[in-house]
């Protein structure tokens, strides 16, 4: 019996470019509580919001060893290798709750496949940097990981000070020389401006080109204007974006007036306007986003799909040398995706 050809799908018609130019990049992800969904992890995420998930899952990783935070990142940079990822990047928690367990599996589960893949860490700030234990665990996690990661949220919650978080963050990251991933505008709120903060405090800092803005979701809830400026600002100061669609696909209906939008990164704006955006699976499977299953070719088809943008060509650069700017990374050395290619590919078909 012959066998049937493959289904003629997008994904059938992009990702195989998507292998061609170097692999997929799956530039944010926190490995570190990869699949521990169980009973009391989806109870969390039924009934807490996110501002409490910070603290709710603190049992899960007071209880989590080393070789239990090994064991995820073995698993999660395996699913990762077997879709053809070959840079990642996961935030670690380094906090008064995990301690430095995460970071020493993580470390260890790196050096495992070495030769396989290209692994970098940055570190979670879901205490905050402005509580004392929060800033010495801070202050430590920085020195262990390749990117210094941000929450500004934290501190503007608990203290009202998110500016002075983002002065410390740029503060050690430029001291160090590393780049700052910073999760900013998570709530699909008109209320929210953080990248546009972000991008403030980045000039001020001197550090344009080395700061990465996770999410952007509240961006889209704002007038036509707002956005436009600001992503004339996320451009002139360099600020690039990491797009995680699965993450906050399932933001809460609100009754906020404003723009007709999914809860995704606007990419449909921000590409045409100058703005580099990359893509990450963010929580896999965890209390915080149980259906994310690590699944590259769902979280770019979702993010196209949700923000309907059709410029085939540019989704290969999200899914491999974008992420590799978002990450520091040297771009590889593989041709360029000529324009007609995934067209004209598609016409042949
Ligand atoms: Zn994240």
């Amino acid at each position: 019996m012959q066998s049937s050809p493959s289904p003629n799908t997008l994904r059938t018609l992009i990702e195989p470019f998507i292998h061609q130019h170097g692999g997929w990049v799956n530039a944010h992800a926190h490995a570190d509580r990869a699949f521990t969904l169980d009973a009391h992890m989806l109870e969390i995420y039924c009934t807490q919001t996110l501002e409490r998930k910070w603290d709710a899952i603190d049992a899960m990783k007071r209880n989590s060893s080393v070789e239990d935070y090994y064991g995820r990142f073995c698993q999660t940079i395996e699913l990762m290798i077997t879709q053809g990822v070959t840079a990642m990047c996961s935030f670690v928690d380094i906090d008064p709750a995990a301690g430095d367990r995460a970071i020493r599996g993580a470390l260890r589960a790196r050096e495992l496949y070495r030769d396989d893949i290209t692994v970098l860490y940055a570190n979670q700030t879901l205490k905050g940097v402005i509580a004392p234990d929060a800033r010495e665990w801070f202050d430590r996690g920085a020195e262990m990981v390749d990117i210094i990661g941000a929450l500004p949220k934290r501190d503007e919650r608990d203290f009202g000070r998110g500016d002075e978080a983002l002065d410390i963050v740029l503060g050690v990251a430029k001291a160090m020389n590393k780049m700052v991933h910073a999760h900013v505008d998570q709530f699909n709120d008109p209320h929210e401006h953080e990248t546009e903060q972000l991008c403030n405090k980045t000039v001020e800092h001197g550090m344009q080109g080395r700061v990465v803005a996770i999410h952007g979701i509240s961006i889209a809830a704002h007038a036509k204007q707002y956005r436009v400026r600001l992503y004339e600002k996320m451009r002139d100061s360099g600020v690039m974006t990491i797009a995680c669609p699965m993450a906050w696909i399932d933001t809460p209906r609100s009754e906020f007036i404003g723009p007709a939008h999914n809860a995704l990164t606007p990419i449909d704006e921000m590409i045409p306007a100058g703005v580099t955006v990359a893509i990450g699976t963010d929580n896999i499977s965890d209390a915080m986003v149980p259906f994310c299953e690590g699944d590259m070719w769902r979280e770019l088809s979702l993010l196209a799909a949700g923000c309907r943008y059709t410029d085939f060509d540019e989704l290969v650069r999200i899914a491999t040398d974008n992420g590799r700017r978002a990450l520091g990374l040297p771009l590889l050395n593989v041709p360029n995706i000529a324009k007609e290619n995934i067209h004209g590919n598609a016409a042949v078909l």
